[in-house]
């Protein structure tokens, strides 16, 4: 039913499609926003416009970028030999949270995860593999994927998949709580679990 008038009852769609919304803390934003002073509900579209518009992936590390190479990857200071794989750009800036780790990241958006039909070929794998096979400077691979099921078989997955490679391929520690989510785990965890990682 449309109680409010077009343009509210669209708005209360949109935020409803997003994750976690429900129909009624919709209509809370939908309202809240709608009370707003104008100057900041534009501000609050343009901000999603441009995030939308300018933000993409960085063509070497995979993750989301608003300049190409993203600024780790174009920083000359880090440690170009050393990559640690994640799942999630979340995961990469709780590992910068940390600042004990100054190397590359490559960002897969993703685990592979057979229940929910998520295959190798659906995360940035391949990506992963040309950048190995194209940069022979690359020492060490870290495998930073969530300590739950599919994190450990995407880690599994990868690290048989580089061997031919010979390049060092590691495993964080289990410091991480097991079926955790790297993104809520503390900065001294993360740190040890990085400092205790072993080579698969
Ligand atoms: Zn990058």
């Amino acid at each position: 039913m449309n109680y409010y008038g077009n343009p509210i009852t669209k708005l209360i769609e949109e935020l409803s499609a997003l994750p976690g919304i429900g129909g009624k803390s919709a209509q809370r934003l939908a309202f809240f926003i709608i009370n707003m002073p104008k100057e900041r509900a534009l501000a609050l579209s343009s901000s999603i416009k441009e995030a939308r518009e300018n933000v993409r992936y960085c063509s070497i590390c995979c993750n989301l970028t608003d300049e190409d190479p993203c600024p780790i990857c174009s920083n000359l200071k880090r440690d170009h030999k050393t990559i640690m794989v994640v799942e999630d750009p979340r995961d990469m800036a709780a590992y910068e949270r940390t600042k004990q780790y100054h190397g590359m990241y490559h960002v897969l958006h993703g685990a592979i995860s057979p229940m929910t039909g998520i295959g190798p070929q659906e995360i940035k794998i391949k990506e992963l593999l040309n950048r190995l096979q194209n940069d022979d400077m690359i020492e060490e691979v870290i495998l930073a994927t969530n300590p739950n099921v599919e994190g450990e078989a995407t880690a599994m997955y990868i690290s048989r998949l580089l061997k031919p490679l010979q390049i060092k391929v590691t495993r964080i520690a289990n410091g991480v709580p097991v079926g955790g989510d790297l993104e809520y785990v503390d900065e001294i965890t993360l740190s040890r679990a990085l400092e205790g990682r072993r080579e698969m």
